[in-house]
Formats: C-alpha cells, structure tokens, sequence
C-alpha cells in the first residue's frame, strides 16, 4: 500500500483555491492511532487517514451546479490537479483526511461498529454560497473501517452514485450531492452477486458533499459500548452546528460546541429529526424511489438520501418490489416498506441518545409517537398535490387514494407514465364518456394489453377523481400546471443508468453528463427526449444485471 509519502504534492494550500474548515476534525474527538490497520476504535468520532493514491485519476464527469456552489470554476474542473484532488492523489496541508467511526443495525439486527470503509472526506470547506459542506472521496481506498472490503468503489456504482444524487437534488427532494466522478485507472476485484464469479471492473471515485454525513448510527455506537460522554459531546455538537436554530438565544455563551445542550432541547432535536425523516419517506414515495439498504447507518441525521447502493425506481407499480438481490429474501427494504422502516431505525436512534435524558425519556416517546400523523399528514399533502386537488378533504380522499393504490396493481402499471398522464384526463367530459375514452391518456403505462375488467376498475376511479377534481373548481390550466410540478416525466430509471454504464465501461463517458442534461429538469416537457427516456422498462431489461437486480457489491 503506497504511504502518505506518495503523495504528488504536500502543498500549504490546495490548488483548486478552495476553504478548508474542518470544523468536524477540530470539534470532536480523534482516534489516537493514526494506523491504517482494520481495527475497533473506542471514544473517537473519526479516524485520521490518508487516502491511498490511484494510478491515473482522469475527470468522467462533474455537477456544474455544485461546482458554482463550491466556487470551482469550469477553468479549474479541467485541470489535472482537480483530478488529483478528487483522488485522493494531491493532499495539501489544508485538508484534514479522515474516515467516520459509526455503526449501525443491518436488516434489523445490531451490526456492531461500521464505520466508513471506502469513503474518506478530505475536510470541511466554506463554499462560495456561504455553506459548510463536507468533501468526501468514496473509493479512495482502505480505512481502519474497511474490514475485508478494498476501500475502493467499481464504475458501475459511482455512476449510479454520482446520477443519482444530482436527479433526486433537481426532482427537489433532499440529498447528499456529488461534484464529480473520476476514473482511477486501477482495476477492481468484484464478485458482482456473491456467487464465486469474481471479476476485475473499472475503479472510480466519487465526490460526494453535504453539509455533513453523520448518520442514525453514528450516534449509536457510543452508548452501544457505554460512552455516554461522547455521545453527549457529538449530539451537543451536532445540534449546534446543524441544528442551531433549536438553541435558546443564549446559547452563544458557550464557546466549547461540544458543552452539553438541556435535555428539552435534544428532545426537540430528535423531534425534528422524526419530521424530516418523515418527510424524506413521502419524497421516495412520491418518486417511486427504492433506497434498497435502509440500515441505520444509511440514515442521514440530517434528513437527506444517502449512501447510493443497490437502490431502483420503481417502474411497474408494486408495494412488494426491491432492487436489492441481498434483501430479496425478507424484502424488508421494499418500497411499499420504507415508511415503516423510516420509523423503525427513529426507535434505534431514540434508544441511542435515551441515556442522555436521565430516566425520563417521555419526550423522545412524544416525538416518536407523532411520525406516524406526520408521515401520514406528509402523505395526504402528497397525494391531493399528486392528484391537482387544492386540500385533503379527509376519510374520501383516502378512500379515493387507496381505490387508485388497488387499481395500479391490477395490472402491470407504470407509475411514473400513469402519474405524469393523469393531467391530460379531459375532467369535464370524461363521465360520459366510454370506459376505452377515459382511460386513453394514461393507457401507454400498462406494460400488456389491460384485461376489460382493468379498463372498466381504472375507467371508474378516472371518473371519480374527475369528479373529485372538478368540485374543487380550479380553472384546468391551473391543476395541469401543478400536476405537472410534482409528477416527474423523467427520473432516473433502473435501465437508463445501466445504458450509461455500458457505454462508459466501453471507453465512452459522454452519455454520463448528457444523461445529468436530461435529469436537470425533470418536470419540464423537454419533447425531444420523449420518445427515449419517457418509455416503460424495455423488455431487454426486465432480467438484466443492474437493472432488475443489484447486490451491495459496490
Ligand atoms: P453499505 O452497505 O454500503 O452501507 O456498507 C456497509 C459497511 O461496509 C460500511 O461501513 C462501508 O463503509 C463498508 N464497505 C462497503 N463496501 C466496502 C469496500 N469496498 N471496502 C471497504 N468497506 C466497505
Ligand atoms: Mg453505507
């Protein structure tokens, strides 16, 4: 393994002109041993680790949107030094590389320490927007969290990375971001689904960046081993930095971000966590996302996606499916699941923090008692947007809502095409006329000819939302227009990824950014991509690797 001193350059001042803080390293506590040796670390949030250099990093491609916000250039992206950086090859003396110390439950069960075994952030900057984000390399080699794995990611998976958190970013629902994706050079070893067929795949890099990237579990490895005094400092820090406004004025008095907070004021931190969380499921929901890997050391304490794996877009619509061949047994991470289990990793993090409040935990109880009507509440709000009503009206709208549910399942449906269609239902003509009429505008998302009963029940539930839709009064021009506002027409489909993939796997990076034009504006009509990407799953890719199915071998 090439150590610190392979490095190209040990500048003062990185090249790119960009403002290292690192407020995260310098606030909260260091693991000691600056070994780069896989290992259990006690009382520290994070470990010191260099990423290891790859043999010719090369630019794929990269989010001018969160480029301005960092304030790089189109000049300075160019350059071979950006891509240096964005290996872990050029480290200057501002950065301060490091790994998280978190750990998790997986599938339900305590899975011990984790830790970030392939990611390692280079340090906090202070963007051009006035922001904190953190910069952070996944697949820049081994950490003392990396256990059996390499530290390194295969280009597959960091273009479904580097994609997906920039459509979910412009469909507006929150999301870490990625600023770039750069080739390695060095070649992979992967057993894609676990079956002994190892293969050698391109390696990749991706940037990833959010204002931080502290997880559920990361604030459930302390008390796990009873370190309740650094749990105390990293959820008073956590609350102080990213949080501040939960602060009573008076706060500033402390100069130390880790000084201990009052209880009412964590409590009111994990309530707002419960909202946010809450509010990420309905946005899944809404987009047919499927994260895949809900553990809870891929939950955000911030309330953003994060971590893409084995995740997919749910094409035809089913409750039931997962994209994840790992979780194809139990299907805990199942679509229609995801809000359950949104509450289900709350109750471990309540469990986490619940030492902290001296016996009396009753108002962690409160917050969590409330995601259910808060989830439910996100839901509703959801739906009457979805459907171009102006409120929720109550028990006949979740009549109607759950009505539309049974009917989608009746046949194999395409939820994003029946979504983005509904809007061109003739509300003021459609009771009188013929079942075949009615369902016209949304009959290009059955993936088979629908059985006449399937046109008869999809027929009568057009016909009662028309009815619905019309006792709200609301001119039609207004209700398409905002239909269209939250029913996406392109999202990033499980095969559309995969086409990139192949392409770039075969020397071709260009489909990448090209496939990120169309991404950026994903409720705009944009006809001419209609016919490409406005489509159902092609036949090719009902069974095919990477689209139907992925595993966590990333
Ligand atoms: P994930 O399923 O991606 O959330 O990963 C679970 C844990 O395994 C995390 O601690 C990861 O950092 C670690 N891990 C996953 N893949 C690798 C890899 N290739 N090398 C080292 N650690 C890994
Ligand atoms: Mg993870």
């Amino acid at each position: 393994m090439p150590s610190t001193g392979s490095h190209a350059a040990a500048d003062d001042i990185n090249p790119l002109g960009l403002h290292f803080t690192n407020r995260f390293t310098t606030d909260l506590p260091a693991d000691p041993s600056a070994q780069n040796t896989r290992r259990q670390v006690s009382g520290a949030c994070f470990s010191r680790v260099e990423p290891t250099p790859t043999a010719a990093p090369r630019l794929l491609a990269y989010s001018s949107e969160v480029a301005q916000q960092l304030g790089l250039s189109p000049d300075i992206i160019e350059t071979n030094a950006f891509a240096s950086v964005m290996n872990g090859n050029l480290v200057s003396a501002d950065m301060d590389p490091y790994a998280m110390c978190y750990g998790g439950h997986q599938f339900g069960n305590w899975a011990g320490q984790l830790g970030d075994g392939r990611a390692i952030a280079l340090g906090e900057v202070l963007a051009a927007d006035g922001t904190h984000q953190t910069l952070q390399l996944k697949g820049s080699g081994p950490t003392p969290y990396s256990r059996q794995g390499d530290g390194r990611a295969v280009l597959r998976s960091s273009v479904r990375e580097f994609l997906c958190s920039e459509a979910m970013f412009h469909l507006g629902v929150p999301t870490t971001r990625a600023l770039s994706l750069t080739a390695s050079g060095d070649m992979v070893m992967r057993d894609m689904f676990y079956d002994g067929n190892a293969a050698l795949e391109t390696g990749a890099v991706v940037c990833r960046v959010a204002p931080s990237f502290l997880r559920f579990g990361s604030f459930e490895l302390f008390p796990s081993r009873g370190d309740l005094e650094n749990l105390s400092l990293l959820v008073a820090r956590t609350i102080r930095v990213h949080f501040s406004h939960l602060l009573p004025t008076d706060d500033g008095a402390h100069a130390d971000v880790t000084a201990p907070v009052e209880t009412n004021v964590i409590a009111a931190w994990f309530a707002e966590v419960v909202n946010r969380t809450a509010h990420l499921m309905v946005e899944w929901m809404r987009v047919g996302f499927v994260h895949g890997v809900m553990n809870t050391d891929n939950l955000s304490i911030l309330g953003l996606t994060i971590d893409y794996g084995p995740y997919g877009w749910l094409e035809g619509f089913d409750p039931n499916w997962t994209p994840n061949t790992t979780d194809a047994g139990g299907r805990r991470y199942r679509y229609g699941n995801q809000p359950a289990i949104g509450q289900w990793n709350l109750m471990q993090l309540a469990n986490a923090v619940a030492p902290l409040f001296d016996g009396d935990v009753e108002p962690l109880q409160q917050a969590l008692d409330a995601y259910p009507t808060t989830f439910g509440d996100g839901w509703n709000d959801m739906m009457v947007e979805r459907l171009g009503l102006v409120a929720f009206a109550g028990a006949s709208d979740n009549e109607l809502f759950g009505e539309l549910g049974r009917v989608l399942q009746l046949a194999e449906t395409d939820m994003t095409i029946f979504h983005r269609q509904l809007c061109n239902v003739d509300v003021a003509t459609v009771q009188s006329a013929t079942d075949e009429d009615v369902v016209a505008p949304i009959a290009d998302a059955w993936y088979d000819d629908p059985s006449p009963t399937t046109v008869a029940e999809m027929a009568t539930w057009i016909r009662k939302w028309a009815n619905r839709a019309a006792a709200d009064s609301r001119p039609d021009d207004e209700r398409i227009a905002a239909m269209k506002a939250t029913n996406p027409k392109y999202v990033l489909r499980n095969w559309m990824a995969q086409l990139v993939i192949d392409q770039a796997d075969a020397g071709d990076p260009s489909g990448i950014e090209t496939m990120l034009e169309v991404l950026r504006d994903p409720y705009g009509e944009q006809p001419e991509h209609h016919d490409t990407w406005f489509v159902k799953r092609p036949e090719w890719a009902r069974e095919r690797a990477g689209c139907s199915m992925l595993s966590c071998s990333s």
